[in-house]
């Protein structure tokens, strides 16, 4: 099994319009507090084990890292050296948005340099469009050129592992405009690519046009399009599909993200941070000020705790294992189950046994699971199941069956 730490950063420069994630101001915020209380709960969590934990993986997420300050990153990547045993070879993310790694060449590079001897080797980018206009649209602080411009300097500093994610379906935007873009992010030659399609949230400025007939949705036909021609153009430039959204050379898939999609623990730390350890999910407050008070106490900021039950291990197993290219396994699945306490017996020895346990717990799902292989959407065989292109289209019915 192995073990990750997410850190979430929940300052942004600005709101982006179609962003729903917990982020707030970054120059009117508590930056200085938020951090020191985030170095006391990476103490506190580490305090709950006797044996000091080793960990595979450790990814900065946002909201927007790269607007800290660099004491303050080095201040937080400390504190997870001396709580736990971080592999000399671990991947370690840090999300940093194109516009925020500095004001001049020479800052930039003082900053990516800082990176490097903190031991981050991974750099994740939120390039989302190369387009101005759609950047705008967007509510992004960067133009194309930003982007250009870091990826320049990320280069000269040595960093060979980075990721860029890019929207699609934008309002607004055609198939051939989405894929002009991805013709220049592929021109950079990232290890990694993410590609998604916008969802319009509400209570976003996004889903406050879209309720008052300003924003033209992109058509879920055109949405599929632009998807399965995306998937088609990265397998050609060398990319594995390897996961719904992810796509990446081979050697370099996101390690940290692939310990969600394959149940192995991972330690929560920061403002509405979820974690999984030992077979408890548990998510932190999302409310800023709770969050510092209550570390202030020595307190965890834990809001929510739930127990696993061998029921949902296997159903998480099977709804995340989905979202994998090469789908979940019978014995996977069985892994996951007998990881339960409450799950009586013992573990199969092998695969049929496996499938005889999986068939028996989703007894429900068989048929509809069957008419959508039939259909094509689905590849069940002796060893597990899997979605197809076209299955990931409906992704969510046929994960549904599992829940
Ligand atoms: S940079 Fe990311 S987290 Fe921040 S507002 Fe934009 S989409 Fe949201």
């Amino acid at each position: 099994m192995k073990r990750g730490i997410y850190i979430h950063i929940p300052f942004c420069v600005k709101k982006c319009n179609y962003c729903a994630f917990l982020s707030f101001d970054a120059y009117t915020s508590p930056r200085k507090e938020y951090t020191d209380a985030l170095v006391r709960e990476t103490e506190l969590r580490a305090s709950l084990t006797e044996d000091r934990e080793t960990v595979d993986t450790v990814y900065i997420g946002g909201g927007t890292p790269s607007v800290l300050d660099v004491s303050q990153l080095r201040d937080i990547m400390h504190a997870v050296n001396e709580c736990y045993d971080v592999k000399p070879d671990a991947e370690i993310t840090l999300e940093a948005n194109p516009a925020t790694l500095g004001i001049k060449d020479g800052v930039t590079l003082a900053k990516l340099q800082a990176y490097r001897y903190m031991g981050i080797n991974r750099l994740s980018m939120g390039v989302q469009a190369m387009d101005n206009a759609r950047l705008d649209r967007l509510g992004r602080i960067h133009t194309k050129e930003n982007v250009t411009r870091d990826m320049e300097l990320i280069r000269k500093k040595g960093f060979d592992n980075v990721s860029l994610d890019l929207m699609f379906s934008v309002p607004g935007e055609t198939t051939a405009d989405a894929l002009a873009d991805l013709k220049e992010v592929i021109g950079f030659g990232p290890e990694h690519i993410s590609c998604y399609s916008l969802q319009i949230e509400e209570g976003t400025p996004f889903g406050d046009m879209a309720a008052n007939g300003e924003l033209i949705e992109v058509s879920d036909e055109e949405d599929r399009a632009t998807y399965h021609e995306i998937c088609r153009i990265l397998r050609e430039s060398g990319y594995e599909h390897y996961e719904i959204s992810n796509f990446a050379k081979p050697g370099y898939r996101s390690r940290h993200n692939s310990l969600y999609w394959n149940m192995d623990d991972y330690i929560g730390l920061g403002l509405g941070a979820s974690g999984f350890t030992g077979g408890v999910r548990y998510k932190n407050t999302e409310d800023l000020e709770e969050y510092i008070a209550l570390i202030s106490e020595g307190r965890l900021p834990t809001a929510e705790e739930h127990v696993n039950t061998a029921f949902d291990n296997i159903s998480e197993a099977v709804f995340t294992g989905l979202r994998r290219t090469e789908g979940v396994t019978y014995e996977e699945a069985a892994d996951a189950y007998f990881r339960a306490p409450d799950a009586e017996g013992s573990r199969p020895e092998d695969s049929e046994a496996c499938r005889d346990l999986f068939r028996k717990v989703f007894a429900e799902a068989e048929k509809e699971a069957e008419e959508y292989a039939e259909r094509g959407l689905l590849i069940i065989d002796e060893k597990g199941l899997r979605l197809t292109e076209q299955g990931i289209d409906i992704s969510n019915s046929i994960m549904s069956l599992f829940v």
